[in-house]
């Protein structure tokens, strides 16, 4: 997702959001039903490591105007199939990793660059479980676009101040030179915000690039997957005999992309490329039931994919537990 898209659809968030008063805007005495949320956080073990996904809000989104490769009537056919219609809301998921010794958060949301009540979640979010901005060690960044770097920065200063940012060396080295908006015909908003963002951070030598297939931290490889973006990176993160993919953005709409995932979004630095990259991945994770996570499936975005023949694949959430206990029990 992006900021130009974005506010292509701008409008029509704001419609509904002025319509329908919060919970914070009427202290509690709720006279109108509304989509806005308590409970923004939710957590499961992976062997000793905790990891909660957090919310960082939703955002509408226009998929007749941000799709490429497939109709109108082919999107709004299969958005149909899912009881959805188009616009459809896009979650921006956030996700925490704890263990005896580190905080990791795993890309930061939007900040504040999608504008009052669109994204920046994330701090309100992390306070739910208990964390403060300054508890978190490392970040991780799955790419950098505005909606998983917005959250590195609070009023142009690192929000999370004891953090270290760890990014793709191909994507710092894209976003961060201008030139490759006239290069390529990439939207030029994007290095603005990168600039804003990790850029900050990166001049005040907070940031650290990773290669391909690095061990970044204790049990923690990135690989990339370029397509979406240059450096566009998954974490793959094991603890004892188990394992979780931090996939990024290689996937947007799961009721489109799932069946169809030849179908590409103007996000996508390299549709064919991007597009290619579902296609030799999703057959992986399907056959070694792999778990995975990613930023803009429905909130909590964590689960599995099957294949269902003839290159088409389903989106299966991870159950829902609410109670204490470790896995198993
Ligand atoms: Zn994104």
């Amino acid at each position: 997702m992006n900021r130009r898209s974005f506010l292509a659809v701008m409008a029509l968030g704001l419609l509904v959001s002025a319509a329908v008063p919060t919970f914070a805007a009427n202290n509690g005495a709720q006279t109108t039903a509304s989509y806005a949320q308590i409970a923004d956080a939710y957590s499961f073990p992976l062997g000793d490591i905790e990891i909660t996904a957090l919310s960082d809000g939703t955002v509408p989104q226009d998929l007749h105007k941000l799709l490429t490769g497939a109709s109108q009537t082919e999107v709004d056919g299969l958005l149909d199939r899912s009881f959805l219609a188009n616009p459809v809301e896009a979650s921006i998921n956030v996700y925490l990793l704890r263990d005896g010794e580190r905080r990791i958060l795993v890309d930061t949301g939007s900040g504040s660059l999608f504008g009052p009540g669109f994204g920046g979640k994330l701090r309100d979010s992390l306070a739910s479980v208990g964390v403060k901005p300054e508890d978190i060690t490392d970040i991780l960044i799955t790419h950098v676009h505005t909606d998983h770097t917005g959250g590195l920065i609070e009023n142009g200063k690192a929000a999370f101040v004891n953090a270290t940012v760890h990014v793709g060396a191909p994507d710092l080295d894209f976003f961060l030179d201008p030139a490759n908006a006239q290069r390529t015909g990439y939207d030029r908003r994007y290095f603005d915000e990168a600039e804003k963002t990790i850029g900050v951070l990166a001049k005040a030598g907070k940031v650290k690039t990773f290669a391909d297939n690095e061990t970044i931290l204790p049990g923690i490889v990135a690989s990339f997957h370029p397509g979406h973006t240059p450096g566009s990176a998954f974490f793959t993160v094991s603890n004892k005999g188990q394992s979780i993919v931090f996939i990024g953005d290689i996937i947007h709409v799961e009721s489109v992309q799932f069946p169809k995932p030849a179908i590409t979004i103007v996000y996508d630095v390299n549709p064919d490329q991007a597009a290619a990259v579902r296609e030799k991945v999703f057959p992986g994770f399907a056959n070694t039931r792999q778990l995975i996570a990613a930023p803009h499936l429905q909130f909590p975005g964590v689960g599995h994919i099957r294949a269902e023949g003839n290159g088409s694949y389903t989106w299966h959430p991870v159950e829902y537990r609410n109670r204490a206990g470790a896995a198993g029990q």
